[in-house]
């Protein structure tokens, strides 16, 4: 079997012919074998399913064959996928907000955040669901409720709150046909202010079709709404997409920022992407500030826009409201 899988592999090495361009796919493969006792066929596809993401995540165009170890992962994974389900029309999903703030401690926007009120695991981390969320189509729906929910509460805030809202896009929501018509009619209906509103991409959409990503954005973009690029620098892509892309500000991910003080090369990392955003006409934002020393050299490189604990944590949209009346304060300047 596993050789019959290798085979396979081998025929994707030839490029496809798609309206006469040349295009070359990989393939992960996952293998389920059938055992000795009577199985469930759900289950199975199940297995092959795990064992096909476990071969994803040894890189692309590899074989994987399911392995008993293996099983844990795909209980804990049907768990959540039956939870989450249940959660998305339940209420049990809530958006936080982190603000995100300018030097002298004005907040211009936030980050939607979204948490899952577990009724017996309590407040679930993105981190633990997204990804499942992703891999059983269940984003669809989460990616719906999410936007939707960020948009009631722009409209709340309205074009005079002066608070551009970013909400998070996974690479599966924005691929998907209706994406378009999607956030078009979820504008209309919550009559949230577009140009309030920036979608937050990742390099991973750009690295299988920058061409259709381009076009996409840009159809986007007449409506009014604005892109960021989240955790830049973080998916070993080329850097050519950043002028082909229709884009309006740059992430600097988190793990650049957080040793900036210590480590000289994520300085001159941060520094470059700082220069370069600017060369290119985009803004730069800086993720996860925790100290005031990442804000001072942050500052001293031309980085005027920040998100990290130094200014907030998510929070909650009505602390997030709080936050904003009285007028905020200055923060630490340098
Ligand atoms: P992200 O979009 O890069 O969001 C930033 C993450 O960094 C958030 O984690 C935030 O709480 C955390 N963070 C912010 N400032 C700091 C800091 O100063 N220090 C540290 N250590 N962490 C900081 P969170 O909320 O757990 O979200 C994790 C990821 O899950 C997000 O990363 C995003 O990729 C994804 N995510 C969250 N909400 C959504 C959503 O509604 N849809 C989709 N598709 N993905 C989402
Ligand atoms: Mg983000
Ligand atoms: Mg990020």
């Amino acid at each position: 079997t596993e050789y019959l899988a290798l085979e396979l592999r081998e025929l994707f090495r030839e490029a496809f012919i798609v309206d006469h361009h040349k295009q070359h796919l990989s393939a992960s493969i996952g293998l389920a074998l059938i055992p000795m006792e009577h199985e469930d066929p759900e289950d199975l596809l199940q297995q092959a399913d795990v064992a096909m993401y476990s071969a994803k995540e040894l890189g692309r165009d590899k074989v994987q064959l399911f392995l008993p170890s293996m099983q844990a992962a795909v209980d804990r994974r049907l768990e959540v996928e039956r939870d989450l389900r249940r959660a998305i029309g339940g209420g049990e999903l809530e958006l936080y907000y982190q603000p995100q703030v300018l030097a002298c401690g004005r907040i211009v926007g936030a980050e939607a955040l979204v948490r899952w009120n577990h009724p017996t695991r309590g407040l679930v981390s993105p981190a633990d669901f997204i990804s499942v969320a992703e891999e059983t189509g269940l984003i669809y729906q989460l990616g719906d409720w999410v936007l939707r929910r960020a948009c009631e509460q722009l409209a709340h805030l309205g074009r005079e709150g002066g608070l551009h809202i970013s909400v998070n896009i996974s690479p599966k929501q924005f691929r998907e046909a209706g994406f378009v018509e999607q956030v078009r009619s979820i504008l209309a209906q919550t009559g949230a202010p577009p140009e309030m509103l920036t979608l937050e991409i990742t390099e991973s959409l750009v690295i299988d079709d920058i061409e259709q990503t381009g076009q996409r954005m840009r159809t986007l973009k007449t409506l009014g709404v604005s892109f960021s690029m989240d955790d830049f620098g973080t998916g070993h892509s080329s850097l050519a997409y950043l002028k082909r892309l229709p884009l309006d500000a740059i992430k600097i991910d988190r793990s650049f920022v957080r040793d900036i003080e210590s480590d000289p090369n994520d300085a001159v990392i941060v520094e470059t992407i700082i220069v370069m955003s600017h060369h290119l006409g985009l803004e730069a934002i800086a993720e996860g500030v925790e100290t005031g020393g990442a804000l001072a050299f942050l500052r001293s490189k031309g980085c005027h826009r920040f998100q990290g604990y130094l200014f907030g944590r998510p929070e909650p949209f009505d602390k997030l409201l709080l936050q904003l009346t009285p007028p905020p304060q200055a923060y630490v300047s340098s």
